[in-house]
C-alpha cells in the first residue's frame, strides 16, 4: 500500500527523480548482491574453520590446508611454510609415515629471518603481484608460477610459526592495499589449529622414549639424576655425568640432510649405548646432545669411559642410505658427583652436576672439539691405555 501510494506521489515531479531512483534501486541490487556473495564467503570460510577445529592431526591439517583450500577458496596454488629449526614437525610427520618429498606444497624453514625478510614490523597479509626473486622459495615445486600472492604470516604468542602463501593465476585477485579481514582470520585460525595439533603430537610424545634415537628422553635424565644423586647421597658412592655433543652437526644437516642428520644421530646413540653397562643411564638430552650418567663411577673411571665413547665415535664410519660415508666426532664434558657439599639439597645438587658437565662441554669445544675436558681441569684427557674395560670402584 505505502509502495503504491509513493508511486503516486512521484509521477508529477518527473523524469529526473524516477531515473534517479532507478539508479538507487540497482545500486541496492548491487550491494545486495554483494552482501550475499559475502554471506556465502563467509559461511564457506567458517565451514572450513570449523572443519580445521576439528582435526587433531598435524598431518590431517596440513593436507587440508595445502589441498582442501585450493578448491573450497578457488586458488591455483596453496603452499605452507613451517618454521622448523629442530627437525621436531618433520620428525612427527614422518612419524606418521608422511613421505615429505611428496609434498612440495609444504616446506620448512631452519629459522624465522627467511620468513622474517616478507612480514617484517608490519606481520600482517601481504597482497600484490608474485615477484619471482622474492617469492619463489615459498612457492617450491610449482611449475606455473602464479600471477598474484597472499602472503600470511602465522603468529602465535607474537611469535611468526610459518607462513600460509595463496597464489592465483588471475593478477587481479589479489592486488596490493584491498582488504585483508579474511584473510587475516584465516591466518590467525589456521596458525592456532596448527599449533594445537603441533602441542598434541608432542603429548603423545612426551613419554620417557626419544622417538627418533629409541633411547630415553631427557625427562627420564632428570627423573634418574634426582633418583641418582639422592642415592649416592645415602650411599656415599660417587656419580659420574658426560654431557656429549656432536661436533659440527650442523654442517652435517646442511650438507647431507637432515635425513643424514637423523642416521648420524642414531648411529652415535648406538655407539655410545655400547659402551655403557645396564645400569648406567643413557638418555638424548635434547637436539644433538646427549647425557650418560656412571653409577657408582669415579672420576678416573668416568673419564676413560667418555674417552672409549669419544674415540669410538671418531673412528667410526657412518655410511648414509645412498652410500656416501661420512664421520663425526663429539666433544664430551664430565663432571663428578662426590657429595662433598651435602648442605644442598639433591634437586640443587642435580642441577650443578649438570651445570658443571656444560661448562667441560663448553671447553672441549672453545679448544678444539673431539676432545674429553672434566670440570674443574683445564687439559683434555690423554688416555694411555684403551684395552681393558675399567674397573668401577
Ligand atoms: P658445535 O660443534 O659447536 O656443537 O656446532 P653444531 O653445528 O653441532 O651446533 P649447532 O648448535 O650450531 O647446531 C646443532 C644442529 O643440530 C642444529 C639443529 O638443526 C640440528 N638438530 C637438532 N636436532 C636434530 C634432529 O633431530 N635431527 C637432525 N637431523 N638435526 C637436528
Ligand atoms: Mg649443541
Ligand atoms: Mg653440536
Amino acid at each position: 500500500m505505502a509502495l503504491q501510494q509513493q508511486k503516486i506521489e512521484r509521477q508529477p515531479i518527473g523524469d529526473d527523480l524516477y531515473s534517479e531512483n532507478q539508479q538507487l534501486r540497482r545500486q541496492l541490487k548491487a550491494f545486495l548482491s554483494q552482501a550475499r556473495s559475502n554471506e556465502q564467503k563467509m559461511r564457506r570460510f567458517q565451514e572450513q574453520e570449523l572443519q580445521l577445529i576439528r582435526l587433531n592431526s598435524l598431518v590431517q591439517l596440513v593436507n587440508t590446508i595445502i589441498y582442501d583450500y585450493r578448491t573450497a577458496f578457488e586458488l591455483d596454488i596453496v603452499t605452507l611454510t613451517l618454521i622448523d629449526p629442530s627437525y621436531e614437525l618433520q620428525h612427527i610427520m614422518e612419524d606418521e609415515g608422511v613421505i615429505l618429498a611428496d609434498h612440495p606444497a609444504l616446506a620448512f624453514a631452519s629459522t624465522e629471518d627467511e620468513l622474517d625478510t616478507f612480514y617484517g614490523v608490519t606481520a600482517g597479509p601481504q597482497l600484490g603481484a608474485y615477484q619471482p626473486d622474492q617469492h619463489a622459495f615459498l612457492f617450491p615445486g610449482v611449475r606455473t608460477k602464479p600471477a598474484s600472492v597472499a602472503l600470511m604470516p602465522l603468529i602465535r604468542y607474537d611469535e611468526l610459526i610459518g607462513s600460509l602463501n595463496l597464489g592465483c593465476m588471475k593478477s587481479e585477485r589479489f592486488v596490493a592495499g584491498s582488504a585483508t579481514d579474511f584473510l587475516q582470520r584465516l591466518s590467525a585460525v589456521v596458525a592456532i589449529c596448527l599449533e594445537n595439533a603441533a602441542n598434541h603430537e608432542r603429548l603423545k610424545r612426551v613419554g620417557l622414549t626419544d622417538f627418533l634415537t629409541g633411547i630415553n628422553n631427557r625427562r627420564f635424565f632428570d627423573q634418574r639424576l634426582g633418583e641418582e644423586i639422592m642415592r649416592a647421597q645415602r650411599k656415599e658412592t660417587l656419580l659420574g655425568c658426560l654431557l656429549l655433543d656432536i661436533d659440527d652437526f650442523k654442517r652435517v644437516n646442511d650438507t647431507y640432510g637432515h635425513r643424514a642428520g637423523d642416521q648420524v644421530l642414531k648411529e652415535i646413540s648406538f655407539l655410545t649405548k655400547q659402551q655403557l653397562r645396564g645400569t648406567d643411564v643413557f638418555a638424548r638430552f635434547g637436539g644433538e646432545e646427549f647425557s650418560v650418567l656412571l653409577i657408582d663411577s669415579n672420576g678416573a673411571v668416568t673419564l676413560e669411559i667418555a674417552e672409549r665413547i669419544r674415540n669410538a665415535i671418531a673412528e667410526q664410519t657412518v655410511t648414509l642410505d645412498d652410500g656416501q660415508a661420512l664421520q663425526v666426532t663429539v666433544s664430551i664434558g664430565v663432571s663428578i658427583y662426590t657429595g662433598g657439599e651435602k648442605v644442598s639439597g639433591s634437586f640443587e645438587s642435580a642441577e650443578m652436576l649438570v651445570d658443571q658437565a656444560d661448562q667441560a662441554l663448553y671447553k672441549a669445544k672453545n679448544s678444539g672439539k673431539n676432545r674429553v675436558i672434566c670440570f674443574g681441569k683445564e687439559q683434555g684427557l690423554k688416555i694411555k691405555s684403551l684395552a681393558a674395560e675399567p674397573e668401577r670402584t
